[in-house]
Formats: structure tokens, C-alpha cells, sequence
């Protein structure tokens, strides 16, 4: 079943990150790295979305709110977490208003990119191989 074909429209929630990975992420939209060539884009509206990505150990305050636009993305759908808070083993897993990742926050992450923050050369291969597998079952 060919799910999404070659574009991948993402749209991305801080649950209470420091910051680090959203910078990281908002060079894949410079010239040096522009995403938007390969089809990647990053997308306002939860119901626009592909893939959600999510930064960050998931708050207290963030909980809620992630739930909500996890559940208006559109089906088929994929959950990636970016950054190793995200991943569950971050340097604020045990914090205490930290919900400890993505996965016992929503559900277990279709992907993660691990690193701390990981670089934007790492989240963008990362991604792709998201895309070429999803325009393509039999890989
Ligand atoms: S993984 Fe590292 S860079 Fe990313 S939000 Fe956590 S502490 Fe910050």
C-alpha cells in the first residue's frame, strides 16, 4: 500500500523542550539543508500532517495538548520522536514534571532520532528513509 507517495508533510509539537532540537530542526529549512527539496515540508495544521514530530521529555503542562493534535492527524499516520527526551532518555527523563518521552506519553514512535540534540544531518536521513519507506512496501 503506498501510503505516502514522496511527500511527507510534518508537523512538529515541543513537549517542553530546551530548545536545542527545535534549532536543529529549523535548520533543515535553511539553503544549506532545504528539506523542501526532497518533498519534506512542515505544516501548520495537525490535519495537514503526515507525521508528527515531537521534541522534548512531554510536560506536565504538554500532555494534554500533544494528545489532542496526535489524535487530529489523519490516518495512515507516523509518530516520530526527535531527540533523545523525546526517545525517553534524556537528560530530564526523571524530572519531575517529565512524562518521559513519547512513547509512555501517546504510544511507541514509528521513528526516533536519537542525539542530544541530534544534528540536522542526521534528522534529515532519518526522515528520508521514513519517506522512501512509506512511498515504498517493499523495502
Ligand atoms: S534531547 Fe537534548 S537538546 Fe533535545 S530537548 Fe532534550 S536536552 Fe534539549
Amino acid at each position: 500500500m503506498r501510503q505516502f507517495m514522496r511527500s511527507l508533510q510534518l508537523r512538529h509539537v515541543d513537549a517542553g523542550s530546551c530548545n536545542a532540537c527545535e534549532q536543529e530542526l529549523s535548520a533543515l529549512l535553511s539553503k544549506e539543508y532545504d528539506i523542501q527539496q526532497y518533498g519534506i515540508d512542515f505544516v501548520a495544521s495537525p490535519r495537514h500532517a503526515d507525521a508528527l514530530l515531537v521534541t522534548g521529555p512531554v510536560t506536565d503542562t504538554m500532555k494534554t495538548a500533544l494528545a489532542k493534535v496526535w489524535e487530529a492527524v489523519p490516518r495512515p499516520r507516523r509518530l516520530v520522536a526527535i531527540g533523545d527526551c523525546a526517545a525517553g532518555c534524556g537528560v530530564c527523563q526523571d524530572a519531575y514534571a517529565s512524562h518521559g518521552g513519547v512513547a509512555s506519553s501517546l504510544e511507541s514512535p514509528d521513528l526516533i532520532i536519537r542525539g542530544c540534540p541530534p544534528t540536522p544531518e542526521h534528522i534529515l536521513n532519518q526522515l528520508r528513509r521514513l519517506q522512501w519507506k512509506d512511498g515504498n512496501p517493499n523495502i
